[in-house]
């Protein structure tokens, strides 16, 4: 008898293996239905986006899973070309021997290693800074650190055009909101003006902006916080790794190391891509963040393999700042070449070159004929950019080749008169 149950039971696994079981009754297709009104109306608004499959490593070279092989890269944040190393690789695969997959486990209950306290001792030192903490991504750190540290009696003033994480941090919080014009200095003093009756005052901004490739006036923005008494934040996920003279940052591209008081980052971007972000600043705020940061408190520990890749990159990026000066190289190539060519590229010297084209359709049909050139590029449109400020984003990296980007230039060029961008 349990041998025909347990037979039975065996093909009925078998029979229904792999295909998907969807939920009965009035509630689900209800649900069903309302699903697939919201993705008709994303796909007739034209904002439905698509993944490309990659059938490769990540790096300047791809091969696409439906067979484009030789593709120049252009549109990751693999600023540095640390992703595909061969020692940020090599370290990730002995972390994953020595340390195991995961921890299955919070940091505060059994999910602490000696790699993760390593870490974030080299974060602090490369930042400059007191003591460091990691989450499992920067949009964990910034959804963490605005609830933690503020209150009712305090205020946030917010470039609004800050990074949607950072938006969602905010919003959790129970601080007194401040939204100022982007990167504009005299609505920022009006607001910290206004901001004065509040017990403290936080200005958050991002170091570098990833849609229009412009750095925050650092310099200003730390003469108005002291003016008014104000603590300084900047989201450095578009900054660590490469800008400044040793890659440190927008603080130290524009001087202001010693002015900032909290950095939050990414381990996604330069520093190996991999995933995980943090907090940087002063001690008793990364203990508070222990304490208090519910992404940190309820979320598993970073893997192994990643806090290698991090690692060595940090490692790699403290020996010599050979990488970072190469890549503003390839940057200034790239930008001085497409302007000579009649293209207007928004922001200066930072690896975000968005091509402006100002209408949506050019953007689009103009990124699938470079896809068509072999060169990978990405159209954005509204309602992630303003509208009529549609742009092709390119992004440069330390490991394109000059003939990489001459090759980009050329398809640009080709396809912009094809298209009507250029005469
Ligand atoms: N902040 C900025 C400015 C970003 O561009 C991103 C990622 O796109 C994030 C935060 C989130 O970083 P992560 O991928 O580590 O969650």
């Amino acid at each position: 008898m349990w041998r025909a149950v347990a037979v039975r039971a065996l093909c009925g696994a078998r029979s229904g293996a792999g295909a998907p079981r969807a939920a009965s009754g009035a509630a689900a297709a209800q649900l069903r239905r309302r699903l697939e009104s919201e993705l008709e109306d994303i796909r007739g608004a034209g904002t439905w986006k698509s993944e490309r499959v990659i059938a490769s490593r990540q790096g300047p070279h791809l091969r696409l899973a439906d067979g484009g092989a030789g593709i120049i890269n252009f549109c990751a944040n693999n600023y540095l070309g640390l992703s595909s190393h061969p020692e940020v690789i090599r370290a990730a695969v002995e972390a994953l021997e020595k340390f195991g997959a995961g921890l299955s486990s919070v940091r505060f209950i059994c999910g602490t290693q000696s790699i993760h306290k390593d870490l974030e001792e080299k974060i602090a030192r490369f930042h400059q800074r007191e003591d460091a903490i990691l989450y499992a991504s920067c949009f964990d750190a910034n959804a963490g650190i605005f609830e933690a540290l503020l209150t009712p009696e305090d205020a946030v003033l917010s470039d609004e055009l800050n990074h949607a994480s950072i938006i969602d941090g905010i919003r959790l919080c129970k601080a007194n909101k401040y939204r100022y014009k982007h990167m504009d200095m005299q609505d920022l003093e009006a607001k910290l003006k206004e901001a004065q009756k509040h017990r403290l005052r936080l200005v958050a901004t991002d170091g570098a902006f990833s849609m229009d490739g412009d750095i925050a006036p650092l310099r200003e923005i730390c003469q108005l916080a002291q003016k008014y008494d104000a603590l300084v934040f900047i989201d450095e996920c578009h900054a660590t790794g490469f800008l400044g003279p040793n890659g440190r940052g927008t603080d130290e591209l524009l001087g202001v190391m010693d002015k900032v008081t909290i950095i939050n980052s990414t381990l996604g971007k330069a520093l190996g891509g991999a995933a995980g972000g943090y907090t940087t600043g002063p001690k008793p705020l990364i203990d508070l963040l222990r304490q208090r940061s519910r992404p940190y408190l309820f979320s598993n520990s970073l893997p192994p393999a990643v806090v290698g890749c991090a690692s060595k990159a940090l490692d790699l990026l403290m020996e010599s700042n050979a990488i970072a000066q190469s890549m503003a190289a390839k940057t200034q190539r790239f930008r001085s070449k497409m302007t000579a060519a009649g293209f207007t590229i928004s922001g200066k010297d930072h690896p975000i070159c968005p091509v402006m084209l100002g209408d949506a359709r050019l953007a689009s049909v103009m990124a699938e004929d470079m896809l068509n050139r072999g060169i990978y590029v990405i159209g954005f449109s509204y309602p992630v950019v303003p509208k009529g400020k549609a742009r092709i984003r390119v992004q440069i990296s330390a490991v394109h080749s000059d003939e990489d980007i001459d090759r980009c230039v050329e398809a640009f060029t080709q396809v912009g008169r094809k298209h009507g961008a250029l005469p």
